[in-house]
């Protein structure tokens, strides 16, 4: 029987890993898919305290997972692919493995929504991002393509106009549905045009990063090609919660359902990071919560004992 089972390795998981092996409850982290998490996805990041010349996303998840090492986390690589409550206990199977633990922290993340379009996946992180906060500082001076109508595509294009000369927002409909306020700031903003009714067709490139985008318009058919340096899909995330449905609470949206203190709606099982976080979704804020929910199954596995 574990004490803990941390599931996901993103800056909450590592987190909730470090703190747990430093509490000396010798946690098993279980990486899943994304081994890193969304911090992979990314090149430098800014914005995470203590690091004034920035810091290569997997270059900070490497030494988080060296830190969570140090301390004695025993990091299974593979995918939780059950997870049951059993009375007093939980079990979790990656692979043909079963484990039991006390307490789980489920730390798995939101994986955003990708276009799934031709060459695509060949520039990730080479001109098409799905994070303006993190990549949007290398279009300065540059022509990009923001994918969505909701209030992520606005936020981002918004966002891009610091750097880039022109932003243009492409969405598949002809009217947004991004928040009144927020698109009265996109269309105010003269930086930003819509391309009403387009999907993208095709990530076009030169083989090292991309040059445009194909595109058709979907009432009429028409297939047209504009030149751009980056295109950045904001059309929402997916939480990874598939093997919590019917198990834990969640959301309308999939999300993990939370306390303010990490707490589920069953006892002993935590949640941290973006699996719960519908708002912030940043790095600082998932090392928080994963923190958090680490210092709560402590204090739930102190409780036990006693
Ligand atoms: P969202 O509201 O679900 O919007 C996703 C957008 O992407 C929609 O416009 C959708 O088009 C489009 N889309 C989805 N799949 C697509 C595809 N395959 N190809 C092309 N377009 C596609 O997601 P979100 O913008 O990330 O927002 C999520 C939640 O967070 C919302 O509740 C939002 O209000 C909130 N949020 C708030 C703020 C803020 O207040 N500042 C900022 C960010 C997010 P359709 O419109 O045709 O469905």
């Amino acid at each position: 029987m574990e004490n803990v089972i941390i599931l996901g390795a993103g800056i909450a998981g590592y987190t909730a890993a470090i703190y747990t092996a430093r509490a000396n409850l010798k946690p098993i982290l279980i990486g899943g898919p994304e081994v890193g998490g969304q911090l992979t996805l990314t090149m430098e990041v800014e914005n995470f305290p203590g690091f004034p010349n920035g810091v290569q996303g997997p270059e900070l998840m490497q030494m988080m997972r060296k830190q969570a090492e140090k301390f004695g986390t025993q990091f299974i690589e593979g995918v939780a692919k059950r997870f049951d409550a059993k009375g007093d206990h939980y079990e979790i199977q990656v692979g043909e493995q079963v484990l039991q633990a006390q307490t789980v922290i489920v730390a798995t993340g939101a994986s955003a929504k990708w276009l799934e379009v031709p060459s695509e996946q060949q520039y990730k992180g080479r001109g098409v991002s799905t994070c303006a906060t993190c990549d949007g500082f290398f279009y300065r001076g540059k022509e990009v393509i923001v994918v969505g109508g909701g209030d992520s595509a606005c936020e981002e294009s918004l966002f891009l106009t610091k750097f880039a000369t022109k932003v243009t927002l492409v969405h598949r409909r002809d009217q947004l549905r991004a928040s009144k306020i927020m698109q009265d700031r996109v269309f105010k903003n003269e930086k930003i045009k819509v391309l009403w009714d387009h999907v993208v067709e095709e990530v076009l490139g030169d083989g090292k990063h991309v040059t445009g985008a194909k595109f058709k318009h979907v009432k009429t058919g028409q297939v047209t090609e504009m030149k751009t340096d980056g295109i950045f899909s904001a059309i929402g995330h997916v939480p990874n919660t598939k093997i919590f449905e019917g198990k834990l609470e969640l959301d309308e949206k999939g999300y993990l359902k939370t306390d303010r203190f990490m707490h589920t709606n069953l006892p002993g099982v935590f949640g941290a990071g973006d699996v719960q976080d519908i708002k912030y979704r940043q790095a600082v804020t998932a090392a928080g919560t994963g923190c958090q929910s680490a210092m709560e199954a402590e204090k739930y596995l102190e409780n036990l004992e006693n």
